[in-house]
Order: structure tokens, then sequence, then C-alpha cells
């Protein structure tokens, strides 16, 4: 049954083959790759599942485009194969994204470039249709004339526009039903998968490891679970998981880039996404998605100095962002108030604060720790299958040929349960979507009020629909009173975090 179920006891009675510590979507793609080698995996993370950086990215399943231009081609495929794996298998949860980017022909950013950019993008790219329905076909990228892109875009600066280039990449439109059918993909295959459970230290034998210890966080109890193999796959903690397991390990994360993408209460600009760079400044591009109908812009950055501190963007981040936009798009005028979700999440970088270019896999036993502990550090969502599958190829290497039988996943993994549109209510007459989310509450491990809300279904992503939803579906939990209370400051607390 493809069903998550917080059998903490169940779990401490049993043995895994392996466990994993965290889980963001690196940690659940593990899983899921531990499933289809016949390998049973424990996922432990300490909040609830996809709460961490995996809940915050611009939700684009990139191609590789941007890779052309350093000749990264392992890079380029590697990321053409993904986004064709998330169109193939959940076609109901992702969509096409063209993108279109307006060229004044200055530096590379000219027609002639973009020309033989996109034809090479087109022809290495030619099977990243095979298996993908019709609906999710993404058609070849080509160059727009001025016109044409005036209007398509009409909102982009015209002084000196020579025309734009269009391609076409993913866009993942439920992110929080993506990774809750991908972990019930997982579980149908024997994954088990406990949240709010920290992981707090190793157990070894003999320099062999044995298990993890743990703190389950809703009852305090301390518990061991067992397994030969670990995986520290707990994203920007991962040199601290490291550190505690065994030493800690620089490359894993050698200095944190904080990132954000603002949700606007604005409508989109267009059908497109736009990816475009201010008039003056540093030549950061970024990119306006039409989100649900909404402007949802990324991708703002800021080297971390102080990890305690400095692991959210300040006032002054937010503004200067927002100035960029302005000078991107004049038109614009967004303001601060128009604010309606910061989206944030650290990733690695290099010492000069550039994003880095490779996930690491780290066998700690080759640099003289435990037999059998793994960390991992990935940079995109879209490679996560992929840098799971590497991983597991180094661990079991006796399952690599195991993996090219892979199942589809489950029918109901793209029914669209708990999807609603951003501008959907509640209605007096209809509570056919209370029975979906009790089944939820069912089904997927949901703890708190806000698993619900916010990593369950979409119904948190537009703020203004909480307080008539949250009345509404108080008989779904077993809250009493003050508890309840409790769990609805949960959710606006969340809400406020994100403004
Ligand atoms: C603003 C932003 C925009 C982005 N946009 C894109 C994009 O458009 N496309 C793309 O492909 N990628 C994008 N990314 C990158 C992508 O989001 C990340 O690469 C990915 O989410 C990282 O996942 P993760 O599982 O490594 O980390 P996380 O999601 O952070 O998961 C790690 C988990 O480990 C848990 N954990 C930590 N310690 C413990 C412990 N001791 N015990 C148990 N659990 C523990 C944490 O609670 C956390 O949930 C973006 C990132 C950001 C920040």
């Amino acid at each position: 049954m493809s069903i998550i179920t917080r059998d903490v006891h169940g779990c401490l009675n049993d043995s895994f083959d392996l466990i994993i510590v965290g889980g963001g979507v690196y940690g659940i793609m593990l899983a899921l790759e531990s499933g289809f080698r016949g390998k049973r995996a424990l996922l432990l993370e300490q909040n609830d599942f996809a709460s961490a950086t995996s809940y915050n990215h611009l939700r684009t399943l990139h191609g590789g485009l941007r890779y052309l231009q350093t000749l990264d081609l392992p890079r380029f495929f590697e990321s053409v194969r993904e986004r064709q794996w998330f169109l193939i298998y959940f076609p109901q949860l992702v969509e096409i994204l063209p993108c279109v980017m307006p060229l004044y022909n200055k530096g590379i950013r000219r027609k002639s470039v973009f020309r033989l950019a996109l034809w090479i993008n087109n022809r290495l790219s030619t099977n990243r249709n095979i298996s993908v329905i019709p609906k999710n076909k993404l058609p070849d990228g080509s160059i727009l004339s001025k016109e044409l892109t005036e209007k398509t875009v009409p909102e982009v600066n015209m002084n000196g526009l020579a025309g734009s280039a269009l391609w076409y990449d993913g866009i993942v439109m439920e992110p929080e039903r993506l990774l809750m059918e991908i972990l019930r993909w997982s579980c149908s295959m024997e994954a088990s998968a406990l949240n709010y459970v920290r992981a707090d230290g190793l157990k070894t034998k003999k320099g062999h490891v044995i298990g993890i210890e743990a703190v389950d966080r809703i009852s305090g109890n301390r518990l061991e679970f067992r397994a030969p193999v670990v995986i520290n796959a707990a994203g920007p903690w991962n040199r601290e998981v490291a550190k505690k397991f065994d030493k800690d390990y620089p490359i894993l994360f050698p200095t944190y880039l904080l990132l954000w993408n603002l949700l606007f209460n604005k409508k989109a600009l267009s059908d497109y996404s736009l990816a475009v760079t201010p008039q003056q400044g540093t030549g950061h591009m970024y990119f306006f998605h039409n989100w649900k109908g909404r402007m949802l812009v990324g991708t703002g950055q800021e080297p971390v100095k102080d990890l305690r501190k400095n692991n959210f963007p300040t006032n002054e981040n937010l503004k200067s962002f927002i100035h960029d936009l302005n000078l991107s798009i004049p038109s614009l005028s967004l303001k601060e108030d128009d604010i309606a979700h910061v989206y944030y999440g650290l990733l690695p970088a290099d010492a000069h604060n550039n994003l880095t270019k490779r996930e690491v896999v780290l066998n700690h036993e080759r640099n003289g720790g435990p037999k059998g502990l793994y960390s991992i550090s990935g940079i995109k969502f879209t490679t996560s299958r992929s840098v799971a599958e590497k991983t597991l190829d180094v661990i079991f290497s006796e399952t690599r040929h195991r993996k090219d039988r892979q199942p589809m996943p489950p029918r109901e993994a793209n029914s669209k349960r708990g999807t609603f549109s951003f501008d959907w209510m509640p209605s007096s007459n209809d509570d056919g979507w209370k029975k979906i989310l009790h089944r939820i509450i069912n089904e997927e491990s949901v703890i708190h009020l806000d698993d619900l809300i916010y990593r369950r279904t979409s119904l948190g992503e537009n703020k203004m629909r909480l307080p008539l939803i949250i009345p509404k579906i108080r008989d779904l939990f077993q809250f009493d009173s003050p508890l309840w209370e409790e769990e609805v400051k949960r959710v606006y607390k969340q809400s406020q975090r994100n403004e």
C-alpha cells in the first residue's frame, strides 16, 4: 500500500538495509531509488517532510541550456534526462515552462549566439520527448523577432530590443504533492518514513555502522534504529550531521549561499517565464514565472557570513531585490507591500560564493571514518533522482542492473489529490474537499495542522483562504481546544515567516 505510516515502534523492531537522514527531495529520492533496487530504507526527518530547502525552490525543472555556455555536456545531458523523468512519471503535477529572454545584442546575449545555442540545444536533446505524453512534449527552442517579442511579452524594455530567445523547460506546479507522491511510491516499495524524528548519533561496532540513535520529537522518546548503511542527506545541515557522526567535511558545503524567491500579490506578467536582467548593475538574471496565474520571481542571493544570524533574507535584501526587478521591467513599480511570500533556503557555494557545480557523494570510510557511512550534498531539485541513483550505485553496486526495471508510480499519484487552484475558496454546499483531506490525514503521517496545509496540499499557498478553511477542518483533527489553538498559531506563524 502506498501509505506513509508513522509506525515508530514497528521501525524500532525492524532492521533496514539503509537509513537516510533528511527528508528533503534528496532523502526522498534516495528512498525511491532504494525501492527500485529491492532495498528497504528508513527515512528520518527531524521536522516535517520537505519542509526546508525543498519547500522553497523556484519549481523549475532545468533542461541544462545554461550548461552549454561552459560546454558542461555531462551536466547538460543529466538535466535533460531528469526533466524528462519528471514529465514522464508525474505528467499531472508538472508542466511545460516556456521561457523568453529578451535580447539586446550586448555581450553574449545576442541573437546570433542564441540562435546557435538553441540549435545545439534542440539537436542534443532530440530524445527529450520519448515516452512523454503529448501535453508535456517540449517543442524546439527558437529566436523570436523583435515584433513577436513585443507581442508576446509587451512589458519588456523595447529600447534597443533585437528579439528574444524562446526555449522550453519544465515546472513543478504542485510541489507539495509531487514530493508526497514520490514518498508514497517509495513506501509502496517497502520504505518506511518517520517525520519529527531527529537523528542524533551514529551507532557503530568495530568501525562498522550498525544504526542510528534518534529522538522522537513528538513523544520525546529516545530511539535506536538498525541498518548497516547510513546516508546523511541533511541538506544545509549535512556538515553538522557529518561532524556528529564522524567529523566535519567542509567539502559538503564549502560556504553557504542564501537564496530566495518572492511570490507577489500580482498577476503573472504573461504565460511565459520571462528571463530578464536589470538595465544597470551586476547583470544578474531574474526569472518571472507565471505560477498559477501569479507572479513568482527568483532568485535573489547573498553570501552567508554568520550561519546563526544570516539564514533568511533581510529587509535590505528584499528592498534591493525589488529595486533590481523594477530596473528590469520599469513598468512594474513593485513595492514591498506586494510581497505575498518569501521562499528562501541555503545552497552550497565555493570560496567565491558561486554555487558549486557538482554534487558531492562522500564515503566516510575512504577518509578514515566508519564503514557504511555516506554523506551527500546536492545542488538542484531537478537532478536529485539522478544523484540518488549514482549514490546507490556506489553503495549497492550489485544492484545497478535492477534499477532499469523502473515501475510506474501508483495510479493515484497523478490524480492531483490535495491540489487547489490559487483562487479556490471553500463553498458551503460542497465538502468533497474535506473527504480528500480526511484521507490524506490518515494516509500521509499528518502530525500538525500546518503539515496538512503547507506540505500535503496546496491550501496554504493562498493565505487569504486560511481563516475560511481552518474552522471548517477543525473536526478532522482530534486536538482538544488549547492544543487546537496552538496548532492554528503554528499555521499563522509559518505564514508570517514567509511574509
Ligand atoms: C531559493 C531557491 C530556489 C531554488 N530553485 C530551484 C529550481 O528552480 N530548480 C531546481 O532544480 N533547484 C532549485 N533549488 C535547489 C533545490 O531546492 C535544492 O537543491 C534541494 O531542495 C535540496 O534538497 P535537500 O534534500 O538536499 O535539502 P533539504 O530540503 O533542506 O532537506 C534536508 C532535510 O534534512 C533534515 N535534517 C537535518 N538534520 C537532520 C537530522 N539530524 N535528523 C533528521 N533530519 C535532519 C532537515 O530538516 C531537512 O528537511 C533552489 C533552492 C533555493 C534555496
